[in-house]
């Protein structure tokens, strides 16, 4: 038996465990307290729509009647009629079976990679969701990167001279926060086209854009649908992230090999998948409900509301940064030419925790990035606490 090697390539990730293990030891030297700016998950509870709907439909488990066994593997069809519709409010036509429901985003960001020959070139920002990253490495591929820096505030456009055949564009993007304008995104669409390239698309955090002429869909780009799967998730949007739900979008249009891709993903998930529990897809249905849409909008709204008092912080103190506006992330540039780490060592000797940016890649050196998931008094006092370090 021989394992896969090319886990032993994988960088092992010290970011979290290095950052929680310095909070630890200050507190236990110090006995002050610490404020998480680092938290990327959300912290306010399922939308009580949501709560309602898994409770009717765990009950509904309970009667011989309408108990469940066996799902579609791509979904039950009220959950992906539902976010047809919601492409629909956005101008995009999606048709029903171009839509699978997943246990979340993250799952099927490794799973897409099935479908994918090993050699082929993948391309992606060198400040990135590590995931991304890893799951490449782990099936052996060859990686290039596109150069995220403060010159392009963080929203690089394709080198011409790389020829590339998968790419990952994440936007809004963790961790900078920066997302692609229409414009931008067109550029990244006539590309892969050109290359006959496909673009994986992370929409992870669309629901947190609030700027009206920003895309929340590869789609609303034309020429996306014969280049882009989207790939996206109930987590962020409605605090799904301990409750697991996504949706993954493969166009019937988007062809390689004269193959469609969504054949494929149609039988990679029916031979390895079995779909997302009943309850938990009646639970996401919720946030299509009128009722649903409201109480999302409301957390979300907290969250920005948390971001916008940290930007106007970093505005007053003249610290530059992207993000934060249409997005739950704050991607700052350490103070008096810092390193990432020498900012977090600062930062923490005041009380504030947040997560230094070279852990997402080499040009995250000498940024940190900020996330406004906590509590609203807990921002405030943050912020007091950025504004008197010295
Ligand atoms: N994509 C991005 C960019 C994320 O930041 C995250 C989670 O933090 C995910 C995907 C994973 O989402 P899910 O909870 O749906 O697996």
């Amino acid at each position: 038996m021989k394992i896969n090697g090319n886990f032993l390539n994988i960088a092992e990730s010290y970011l979290f465990s290095m950052t929680a293990k310095k909070i630890r030891e200050f507190v236990a030297e110090t006995g002050k307290d610490v404020i998480r700016l680092s938290i990327g998950d959300v912290t306010l509870p399922l939308p009580a729509a949501c709560v309602e709907a898994m409770e009717k439909a765990s009950r509904e488990m309970g009667n011989k009647a309408t108990f469940k066994g066996y799902g579609e593997e791509q979904g039950y069809e009220f959950l992906r009629e539902k976010i047809r519709e919601y492409y629909t409010a956005k101008g995009v036509d999606l048709s029903i079976n171009e839509i699978f429901i997943s246990d979340g985003a993250k799952s099927d960001l490794g799973n897409i990679l099935d479908i994918f020959a090993k050699d082929n070139i993948v391309y992606m920002s060198d400040i990135v969701y590590p995931v991304y990253l890893d799951t490449n490495i782990m099936a052996g591929r060859e990686v290039k990167f596109f150069e995220g820096n403060a010159k392009n505030s963080f929203l690089p456009l394709p080198d011409e001279n790389v020829k590339a055949d998968i790419i990952y564009i994440c936007s809004p993007c963790n961790p900078t926060g920066a997302v692609y304008n229409k414009e931008q995104l067109k550029v990244w669409v006539d590309y892969a086209n050109r290359n006959g390239a496909v673009i994986l698309f992370d929409a992870a955090y669309e629901a947190f854009i609030r700027d009206k002429s920003l895309p929340t869909s590869i789609y609303e780009i034309e020429g996306a649908k014969e280049c882009a799967i989207e790939i996206c998730s109930f987590s962020k949007t409605a605090g799904f992230t301990g409750t697991r739900c996504g949706y993954t979008i493969v166009p019937l249009d988007l062809v390689r090999e004269n193959v469609a891709l969504n054949k494929l993903w149609l039988r990679r998930q029916t031979t390895k998948f079995n779909g997302v529990s009943y309850i938990i897809q009646r639970g996401a249905e919720a946030v299509f409900t009128d009722e649903g849409m409201k109480q999302v909008r409301q957390n979300i709204d907290y969250y920005l509301g948390n971001a916008d008092i940290m930007r106007k912080t970093l505005k007053e103190m003249g610290i530059w940064f992207v993000g934060g506006d249409n997005s739950p992330y704050i991607w700052l540039k350490c103070p008096g030419g810092m390193s990432s780490w020498e900012y977090f060592d600062f930062l923490l000797s005041h009380g504030v925790a947040g997560t230094p940016g070279v852990g997402f890649g080499k040009n995250g050196e000498g940024f940190f990035r900020l996330t406004a998931f906590g509590d609203r008094d807990n921002v405030i006092k943050a912020m007091e606490r950025f504004k008197n370090a010295k």
